[in-house]
């Protein structure tokens, strides 16, 4: 599936699929935690999902990850990468709530959820709990600072 994170794929489809997912993106209305949330489908996991055809093959595509890419500076997305929830809210689409990070960065958050309290993640950035939610004004600068 991380095939389809390449160039070719942003610059034949990015501004299109750009469109449609902010056709399905609402603000959260309800909360303080400035949650941008999903109105269509979810996969079995509860994560927002598109689908698409490339190139003749089908995708069931996570829409943070591809809304962090078309919307980040990034050429192509490493699948060893995963596209976090600062938030914890699995159908959040707000940009500044996504960390591009390790696998093993967002299993990490995991604990800070039961636990109620983030134990930080340095480089990358802490988790948004209820708490202590706060906004990065340069997420993507400070991503990519963390990845070098
Ligand atoms: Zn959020
Ligand atoms: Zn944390």
């Amino acid at each position: 599936m991380s095939d389809i994170y390449n160039s070719s794929f942003k610059a034949f489809y990015g501004q299109k699929l750009l469109k449609s997912i902010s056709k399905f993106r609402t603000k959260n209305s309800d909360s303080s935690s400035n949650c941008t949330v999903w109105k269509s489908g979810l996969d079995k996991d509860g994560y927002p999902i598109l689908k698409k055809t490339f190139k003749l093959k089908r995708y069931n595509l996570r829409v943070q990850r591809l809304l962090y890419y078309l919307e980040s500076p990034l050429e192509w997305l490493d699948p060893k990468f995963h596209v976090s929830h600062l938030c914890h809210n699995k159908q959040c689409l707000n940009l500044e709530h996504l960390s591009y990070e390790p696998a093993v960065v967002n299993s990490q958050r995991n604990t800070c959820v039961s636990e109620g309290r983030c134990f930080g993640h340095k480089p990358f950035r802490n988790c948004l709990l209820q708490a202590s939610m706060r906004t990065t004004r340069n997420h993507f600068e400070q991503d990519e600072r963390s990845i070098k």
